[in-house]
Protein backbone atom coordinates (compact mmCIF):
# COMPACT_ATOMS: atom_id res chain seq x y z
CA UNK A 1 0.00 0.00 0.00
CA UNK A 2 1.48 3.34 -0.54
CA UNK A 3 3.01 5.11 2.11
CA UNK A 4 0.61 7.30 4.14
CA UNK A 5 1.35 10.62 6.19
CA UNK A 6 1.88 9.58 10.05
CA UNK A 7 -1.80 9.51 12.03
CA UNK A 8 -3.75 10.03 8.79
CA UNK A 9 -7.08 8.26 10.29
CA UNK A 10 -8.28 9.61 13.66
CA UNK A 11 -11.24 7.55 15.35
CA UNK A 12 -13.62 8.74 17.66
CA UNK A 13 -15.85 6.98 19.57
CA UNK A 14 -16.38 4.19 23.07
CA UNK A 15 -13.34 2.09 24.27
CA UNK A 16 -15.46 -0.85 25.85
CA UNK A 17 -14.22 -4.10 27.64
CA UNK A 18 -16.46 -6.73 25.80
CA UNK A 19 -17.77 -9.28 28.39
CA UNK A 20 -18.37 -12.15 26.56
CA UNK A 21 -20.29 -15.85 26.60
CA UNK A 22 -22.16 -18.40 25.68
CA UNK A 23 -25.55 -17.59 27.21
CA UNK A 24 -29.13 -18.89 27.33
CA UNK A 25 -32.89 -18.15 27.34
CA UNK A 26 -32.70 -17.79 30.96
CA UNK A 27 -29.68 -15.31 31.01
CA UNK A 28 -31.79 -13.20 28.69
CA UNK A 29 -35.27 -13.70 30.60
CA UNK A 30 -33.42 -12.61 33.94
CA UNK A 31 -32.24 -9.31 32.38
CA UNK A 32 -35.19 -8.64 30.30
CA UNK A 33 -32.54 -8.71 26.92
CA UNK A 34 -33.65 -9.78 22.99
CA UNK A 35 -31.80 -12.32 21.73
CA UNK A 36 -29.99 -10.04 18.80
CA UNK A 37 -30.05 -6.59 20.23
CA UNK A 38 -27.74 -3.30 20.78
CA UNK A 39 -29.23 -1.30 24.06
CA UNK A 40 -27.58 0.65 27.03
CA UNK A 41 -27.41 -0.89 29.93
CA UNK A 42 -30.23 0.74 32.72
CA UNK A 43 -29.95 -0.23 36.78
CA UNK A 44 -31.80 -3.19 36.30
CA UNK A 45 -29.05 -4.68 33.97
CA UNK A 46 -25.81 -3.60 36.04
CA UNK A 47 -25.54 -6.81 37.17
CA UNK A 48 -25.29 -8.97 34.43
CA UNK A 49 -21.22 -8.10 34.09
CA UNK A 50 -20.52 -10.34 36.94
CA UNK A 51 -23.02 -12.58 36.24
CA UNK A 52 -21.21 -13.56 33.00
CA UNK A 53 -18.03 -13.40 34.33
CA UNK A 54 -18.88 -15.55 37.83
CA UNK A 55 -21.45 -17.99 35.97
CA UNK A 56 -20.87 -18.03 32.65
CA UNK A 57 -17.00 -18.48 31.92
CA UNK A 58 -16.91 -14.88 29.95
CA UNK A 59 -13.77 -13.63 28.06
CA UNK A 60 -12.50 -10.11 28.50
CA UNK A 61 -11.93 -8.87 24.96
CA UNK A 62 -11.33 -5.40 23.69
CA UNK A 63 -14.44 -3.98 22.25
CA UNK A 64 -16.00 -0.84 21.01
CA UNK A 65 -17.14 -0.40 17.25
CA UNK A 66 -15.20 2.12 16.26
CA UNK A 67 -12.16 1.04 18.53
CA UNK A 68 -12.11 -1.89 16.30
CA UNK A 69 -12.68 -0.12 13.32
CA UNK A 70 -9.31 1.22 14.10
CA UNK A 71 -7.37 -1.77 15.12
CA UNK A 72 -8.61 -2.67 11.76
CA UNK A 73 -7.91 -0.14 10.02
CA UNK A 74 -4.39 -0.01 11.57
CA UNK A 75 -3.43 -3.76 10.74
CA UNK A 76 -3.66 -3.04 6.94
CA UNK A 77 -1.99 0.53 7.34
CA UNK A 78 1.54 1.64 7.50
CA UNK A 79 3.00 1.76 11.14
CA UNK A 80 1.28 4.79 13.55
CA UNK A 81 -1.62 5.99 10.66
CA UNK A 82 -4.29 5.81 13.18
CA UNK A 83 -5.11 7.29 16.54
CA UNK A 84 -8.12 6.42 18.27
CA UNK A 85 -10.02 8.92 21.39
CA UNK A 86 -12.33 7.74 23.58
CA UNK A 87 -12.66 7.68 27.55
CA UNK A 88 -11.77 5.32 29.84
CA UNK A 89 -11.78 4.77 33.89
CA UNK A 90 -8.17 4.41 35.94
CA UNK A 91 -8.67 0.45 36.21
CA UNK A 92 -7.68 -2.97 35.39
CA UNK A 93 -10.16 -2.96 32.63
CA UNK A 94 -8.84 0.46 30.67
CA UNK A 95 -4.67 -1.45 31.25
CA UNK A 96 -6.65 -4.42 29.28
CA UNK A 97 -7.64 -2.11 26.73
CA UNK A 98 -4.10 -0.47 26.51
CA UNK A 99 -2.44 -4.19 26.01
CA UNK A 100 -4.65 -4.99 23.08
CA UNK A 101 -4.07 -1.65 21.02
CA UNK A 102 -0.43 -1.68 21.50
CA UNK A 103 -0.91 -5.01 20.32
CA UNK A 104 -2.27 -4.25 17.22
CA UNK A 105 -0.24 -1.23 17.08
CA UNK A 106 -3.11 1.50 17.42
CA UNK A 107 -2.39 5.06 19.06
CA UNK A 108 -5.04 5.96 21.79
CA UNK A 109 -5.66 9.40 23.56
CA UNK A 110 -7.82 8.05 26.20
CA UNK A 111 -9.46 10.59 28.72
CA UNK A 112 -8.95 9.18 31.78
CA UNK A 113 -11.58 9.65 34.30
CA UNK A 114 -10.34 8.59 38.06
CA UNK A 115 -13.69 8.58 39.26
CA UNK A 116 -15.72 6.17 36.80
CA UNK A 117 -15.16 2.86 35.66
CA UNK A 118 -13.93 1.81 32.15
CA UNK A 119 -16.91 1.10 29.73
CA UNK A 120 -17.76 -2.65 29.67
CA UNK A 121 -20.50 -4.36 26.96
CA UNK A 122 -21.83 -7.90 28.38
CA UNK A 123 -22.02 -9.63 25.01
CA UNK A 124 -24.46 -13.01 25.47
CA UNK A 125 -24.33 -15.10 22.55
CA UNK A 126 -27.09 -17.34 21.95
CA UNK A 127 -26.81 -19.73 18.63
CA UNK A 128 -26.19 -17.59 15.90
CA UNK A 129 -27.64 -14.53 17.90
CA UNK A 130 -25.79 -11.83 20.23
CA UNK A 131 -27.07 -9.71 22.60
CA UNK A 132 -25.10 -6.57 23.87
CA UNK A 133 -25.82 -4.26 26.90
CA UNK A 134 -23.47 -1.46 27.75
CA UNK A 135 -22.96 0.38 30.46
CA UNK A 136 -20.50 3.27 28.76
CA UNK A 137 -19.32 4.31 32.65
CA UNK A 138 -15.66 6.34 31.76
CA UNK A 139 -16.47 6.78 27.93
CA UNK A 140 -19.87 8.67 28.43
CA UNK A 141 -17.55 11.30 30.20
CA UNK A 142 -15.47 12.41 27.06
CA UNK A 143 -15.56 15.61 26.62
CA UNK A 144 -14.92 18.34 23.91
CA UNK A 145 -12.11 20.10 26.15
CA UNK A 146 -9.99 16.50 25.58
CA UNK A 147 -10.51 17.17 21.47
CA UNK A 148 -9.36 20.48 21.57
CA UNK A 149 -6.91 20.18 24.11
CA UNK A 150 -3.67 21.12 22.29
CA UNK A 151 -1.92 17.68 22.25
CA UNK A 152 -5.19 16.35 20.84
CA UNK A 153 -6.27 18.86 18.30
CA UNK A 154 -2.91 19.07 16.56
CA UNK A 155 -3.84 14.87 16.18
CA UNK A 156 -6.67 16.31 14.59
CA UNK A 157 -5.25 18.52 12.38
CA UNK A 158 -2.71 16.33 11.14
CA UNK A 159 -5.16 13.51 10.38
CA UNK A 160 -6.51 13.58 6.49
CA UNK A 161 -9.77 11.48 7.44
CA UNK A 162 -11.74 11.12 10.56
CA UNK A 163 -13.84 8.01 11.71
CA UNK A 164 -17.01 8.61 14.27
CA UNK A 165 -18.82 5.91 15.44
CA UNK A 166 -22.65 6.74 15.74
CA UNK A 167 -22.22 5.31 19.00
CA UNK A 168 -20.92 8.44 20.68
CA UNK A 169 -23.84 10.45 19.45
CA UNK A 170 -25.19 9.41 23.22
CA UNK A 171 -21.77 10.61 24.57
CA UNK A 172 -20.60 13.59 22.81
CA UNK A 173 -22.40 15.48 19.55
CA UNK A 174 -20.27 18.84 19.89
CA UNK A 175 -16.92 16.41 19.51
CA UNK A 176 -18.21 14.59 16.53
CA UNK A 177 -19.75 18.14 15.26
CA UNK A 178 -16.27 19.53 16.04
CA UNK A 179 -14.88 16.95 13.82
CA UNK A 180 -17.18 16.93 10.93
CA UNK A 181 -16.64 20.69 10.60
CA UNK A 182 -13.09 20.59 10.38
CA UNK A 183 -13.52 17.72 8.06
CA UNK A 184 -15.90 19.90 5.66
CA UNK A 185 -13.66 23.60 5.92
CA UNK A 186 -10.52 21.31 4.78
CA UNK A 187 -12.30 19.12 2.37
CA UNK A 188 -10.79 16.06 4.64
CA UNK A 189 -12.84 13.04 4.94
CA UNK A 190 -15.63 12.10 6.84
CA UNK A 191 -16.45 8.32 7.61
CA UNK A 192 -19.85 8.05 9.89
CA UNK A 193 -20.79 4.41 11.10
CA UNK A 194 -24.73 3.93 11.83
CA UNK A 195 -23.25 1.90 14.24
CA UNK A 196 -26.82 0.13 15.30
CA UNK A 197 -30.75 0.49 15.35
CA UNK A 198 -31.15 2.79 18.53
CA UNK A 199 -29.38 5.36 17.18
CA UNK A 200 -31.27 6.33 14.31
CA UNK A 201 -34.51 5.64 16.32
CA UNK A 202 -33.32 7.57 20.09
CA UNK A 203 -30.67 10.18 18.86
CA UNK A 204 -32.47 11.09 15.65
CA UNK A 205 -31.85 14.88 16.50
CA UNK A 206 -27.65 14.37 17.00
CA UNK A 207 -27.54 11.94 14.32
CA UNK A 208 -29.41 14.58 11.57
CA UNK A 209 -27.54 17.42 12.60
CA UNK A 210 -24.44 15.15 11.85
CA UNK A 211 -25.33 13.55 8.57
CA UNK A 212 -24.62 17.00 6.58
CA UNK A 213 -21.05 16.03 7.26
CA UNK A 214 -20.96 12.57 6.02
CA UNK A 215 -18.73 11.61 3.17
CA UNK A 216 -18.91 7.74 3.66
CA UNK A 217 -21.70 6.51 5.96
CA UNK A 218 -21.70 2.79 6.86
CA UNK A 219 -24.45 0.72 8.06
CA UNK A 220 -25.47 -2.98 8.27
CA UNK A 221 -29.46 -3.57 7.34
CA UNK A 222 -31.49 -3.82 10.64
CA UNK A 223 -29.18 -0.06 10.91
CA UNK A 224 -30.42 1.27 7.47
CA UNK A 225 -34.41 -0.01 7.73
CA UNK A 226 -34.08 1.58 11.91
CA UNK A 227 -33.12 4.86 10.22
CA UNK A 228 -35.87 3.87 7.36
CA UNK A 229 -38.23 4.31 9.33
CA UNK A 230 -37.03 6.98 12.08
CA UNK A 231 -37.13 9.16 9.66
CA UNK A 232 -40.47 8.12 7.84
CA UNK A 233 -39.19 6.92 4.46
CA UNK A 234 -42.35 4.74 3.53
CA UNK A 235 -39.50 1.86 1.94
CA UNK A 236 -37.76 -1.03 3.10
CA UNK A 237 -35.61 -1.88 0.69
CA UNK A 238 -32.49 -1.69 1.53
CA UNK A 239 -31.02 -0.30 -1.82
CA UNK A 240 -33.81 3.10 -1.90
CA UNK A 241 -32.75 3.74 1.82
CA UNK A 242 -28.71 3.79 0.58
CA UNK A 243 -29.99 6.10 -2.57
CA UNK A 244 -31.59 8.23 0.07
CA UNK A 245 -28.72 8.15 2.86
CA UNK A 246 -26.49 9.49 -0.23
CA UNK A 247 -28.57 12.16 -1.43
CA UNK A 248 -29.06 13.97 2.12
CA UNK A 249 -27.70 17.40 1.82
CA UNK A 250 -23.98 17.77 2.15
CA UNK A 251 -22.01 20.53 3.37
CA UNK A 252 -19.02 19.90 1.83
CA UNK A 253 -20.12 20.19 -2.37
CA UNK A 254 -16.66 19.45 -3.40
CA UNK A 255 -17.11 15.18 -2.36
CA UNK A 256 -20.28 13.01 -3.67
CA UNK A 257 -21.98 11.52 -0.24
CA UNK A 258 -21.43 7.60 -0.52
CA UNK A 259 -23.76 5.09 1.23
CA UNK A 260 -22.81 2.09 1.89
CA UNK A 261 -24.92 -1.18 3.42
CA UNK A 262 -23.48 -4.40 4.24
CA UNK A 263 -26.37 -6.95 4.97
CA UNK A 264 -24.34 -10.15 6.48
CA UNK A 265 -23.36 -13.07 3.60
CA UNK A 266 -25.97 -11.32 1.42
CA UNK A 267 -24.32 -8.28 -1.14
CA UNK A 268 -22.76 -4.87 0.17
CA UNK A 269 -25.47 -2.23 -1.24
CA UNK A 270 -23.70 1.54 -2.89
CA UNK A 271 -25.61 4.16 -3.69
CA UNK A 272 -23.47 7.08 -4.94
CA UNK A 273 -24.74 9.66 -7.18
CA UNK A 274 -27.99 8.01 -7.40
CA UNK A 275 -26.47 4.98 -8.80
CA UNK A 276 -26.66 1.09 -7.09
CA UNK A 277 -23.95 -1.13 -6.96
CA UNK A 278 -23.96 -4.70 -5.55
CA UNK A 279 -20.85 -6.34 -4.32
CA UNK A 280 -21.09 -10.05 -3.46
CA UNK A 281 -19.54 -10.82 -0.14
CA UNK A 282 -16.34 -12.95 0.11
CA UNK A 283 -18.03 -16.81 0.91
CA UNK A 284 -16.73 -18.50 4.02
CA UNK A 285 -17.85 -22.31 4.90
CA UNK A 286 -19.94 -22.32 7.54
CA UNK A 287 -17.34 -24.39 9.63
CA UNK A 288 -14.47 -22.15 9.31
CA UNK A 289 -17.14 -19.24 11.16
CA UNK A 290 -16.03 -19.03 14.74
CA UNK A 291 -17.81 -15.50 15.70
CA UNK A 292 -19.39 -12.54 13.70
CA UNK A 293 -19.47 -10.54 16.51
CA UNK A 294 -17.41 -7.20 15.09
CA UNK A 295 -18.11 -8.55 11.10
CA UNK A 296 -19.31 -4.95 10.58
CA UNK A 297 -16.49 -3.18 12.32
CA UNK A 298 -13.85 -5.43 10.79
CA UNK A 299 -15.56 -4.23 7.48
CA UNK A 300 -15.19 -0.71 8.35
CA UNK A 301 -11.56 -1.10 9.45
CA UNK A 302 -10.92 -2.76 6.23
CA UNK A 303 -13.46 0.21 3.90
CA UNK A 304 -11.49 2.98 5.73
CA UNK A 305 -7.66 1.87 5.52
CA UNK A 306 -8.66 1.74 1.97
CA UNK A 307 -9.69 5.17 1.88
CA UNK A 308 -6.57 6.04 3.70
CA UNK A 309 -4.33 4.49 1.66
CA UNK A 310 -6.48 6.22 -2.00
CA UNK A 311 -7.52 3.28 -4.01
CA UNK A 312 -10.77 2.95 -5.65
CA UNK A 313 -13.96 2.28 -4.28
CA UNK A 314 -14.50 -1.05 -5.12
CA UNK A 315 -10.80 -1.91 -3.93
CA UNK A 316 -11.93 -0.39 -0.82
CA UNK A 317 -15.28 -2.57 -0.57
CA UNK A 318 -13.26 -5.46 -1.17
CA UNK A 319 -10.91 -4.45 1.45
CA UNK A 320 -13.20 -4.57 3.84
CA UNK A 321 -14.98 -7.33 2.90
CA UNK A 322 -11.48 -9.34 3.12
CA UNK A 323 -11.06 -7.94 6.40
CA UNK A 324 -14.81 -9.06 8.17
CA UNK A 325 -13.80 -12.51 6.44
CA UNK A 326 -11.15 -12.74 8.33
CA UNK A 327 -12.12 -11.37 11.80
CA UNK A 328 -15.23 -13.74 11.75
CA UNK A 329 -12.89 -16.75 11.86
CA UNK A 330 -11.31 -15.16 15.19
CA UNK A 331 -13.35 -15.28 18.39
CA UNK A 332 -14.41 -11.59 19.44
CA UNK A 333 -14.05 -8.79 17.22
CA UNK A 334 -9.77 -9.62 16.78
P1 LIG B 1 -22.70 -6.22 11.31
O1 LIG B 1 -21.63 -6.97 12.01
O2 LIG B 1 -22.66 -4.76 11.58
O3 LIG B 1 -24.08 -6.80 11.50
P2 LIG B 1 -22.78 -7.48 8.71
O4 LIG B 1 -23.41 -8.64 9.40
O5 LIG B 1 -23.54 -6.84 7.60
O6 LIG B 1 -22.37 -6.32 9.75
O7 LIG B 1 -21.35 -7.96 8.17
C1 LIG B 1 -20.46 -7.04 7.56
C2 LIG B 1 -19.66 -7.73 6.50
O8 LIG B 1 -18.98 -8.85 7.07
C3 LIG B 1 -20.43 -8.31 5.33
O9 LIG B 1 -20.67 -7.36 4.32
C4 LIG B 1 -19.49 -9.41 4.85
O10 LIG B 1 -18.45 -8.89 4.06
C5 LIG B 1 -18.89 -9.90 6.14
N1 LIG B 1 -19.63 -11.07 6.66
C6 LIG B 1 -20.52 -11.09 7.68
N2 LIG B 1 -20.99 -12.33 7.88
C7 LIG B 1 -20.37 -13.12 6.97
C8 LIG B 1 -20.40 -14.52 6.64
N3 LIG B 1 -21.17 -15.38 7.32
N4 LIG B 1 -19.60 -14.95 5.62
C9 LIG B 1 -18.81 -14.11 4.95
N5 LIG B 1 -18.74 -12.81 5.20
C10 LIG B 1 -19.50 -12.30 6.19
MG1 LIG C 1 -25.06 -8.49 10.74
MG1 LIG D 1 -22.21 -3.34 13.02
Amino acid sequence: MSPTKDYALLCLENPLLDIQAQGNEALLEKYGLKANDAILAEEKHLGIYEDLLNNYSAKLIAGGGAQNTARGAQYLLPPNSTVFLGGVGDDKYAAILHDAVKQAGLRVEYRVDKKEKTGRCGVVITGHDRSMCTDLGAANHYDIEHLKSPEVWKLVEGATHYFVGGYHLTVCPPAIQALAEEAAKNNKVFVFSLSAPFISQFFKDPLDASAPYWDYVIGNETEALAYAESHGLETKDIKEIAKHLAALPKANSKRDRVAIITQGTLPTVVAEKGEITEYPVHAIEKSMINDTTGAGDAFAGGFTAGLVAGVPLAQCIDQGQWLAKLSIQELGPS
